[in-house]
């Protein structure tokens, strides 16, 4: 991937009240916020959803190394603006089943779509109603999904949960397959593929290459899928 604009950092220092850096990438300022704490042993760089760059690390660690971190990593943390601000857009508006709606508020009881919009009274319960459908949908996907297993597996119960960091969990034991509330908002090629990711791990717990290679038998192409999440959730 190859990025425009220019990169320049400000470095500012106080005498009282720390230390403020700024890091200017295609004519915008992003703060840098710097988390020293003595618990932590390493340096950890991430942006997070507010597009700030937080750097993790030790109390004594020089502010030197860090100017020099940022500027090592340049790229990287570019990247991972960009991954942030694709997040934003694409969470951004009403979004069911991989279209995006411009909601329209008006005084119905239920909800109406047309191409554009979505038509709901203000106090609509959204997460109720993407549950009722999800309950419906979650359910006929991971059946026909599970019907794709030519080996067997125990046959799994459902449970839809909103979730913030993962978009699907497998209990081995219990054979609980819970599934992220989030997937009703994307295209179901995503769903299907959250859905033999999580039946996969009924055969095998990890993710060695034997699950791989029986993700990739019963969902051809997951790779690519499984990129594109990173900038959903
Ligand atoms: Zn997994």
């Amino acid at each position: 991937m190859n990025f425009k604009g220019s990169v320049i950092f400000l470095f500012f220092c106080y005498n009282i009240g720390g230390d403020y850096m700024k890091f200017v990438y295609d004519n915008n300022e992003y703060d840098i916020i710097i988390n020293k704490k003595r618990s932590t042993k390493n340096t950890y760089i991430r942006v997070n959803s507010d597009l700030e760059i937080v750097i993790s690390c030790n109390s004594f660690t020089p502010n030197i190394f860090i100017k020099n971190l940022i500027k090592n990593n340049t790229n990287g943390i570019i990247k991972m603006i960009e991954v942030q601000k694709n997040k934003k857009k694409n969470n951004d508006g009403f979004f069911y089943l991989g279209n995006r709606y411009e909601i329209i508020y008006k005084d119905i009881k239920d909800i109406e779509f047309d191409d554009q919009y979505v038509y709901m009274s203000k106090d609509f319960d959204i997460d109720k109603w993407y549950k009722k459908q999800a309950k419906k949908i979650f359910l006929e996907r991971l059946n026909y999904n599970y019907d794709k297993y030519t080996r067997k597996i125990p046959y799994p119960k459902l449970r839809i949960r909103k979730m913030t960091t993962r978009w699907g969990v497998c209990n081995i034991k219990t054979h609980y397959i819970t599934l992220n509330l989030e997937l009703i908002k994307r295209d179901i090629k995503y769903l299907d593929y959250v859905a033999v990711h999580e039946l996969t791990h009924l055969v095998y717990g990890n993710h060695s290459k034997y699950f791989w290679n029986l993700v990739e038998e019963n969902y051809p192409g997951y790779k690519k899928l499984k990129n594109d999440m990173k900038e959903f959730l």
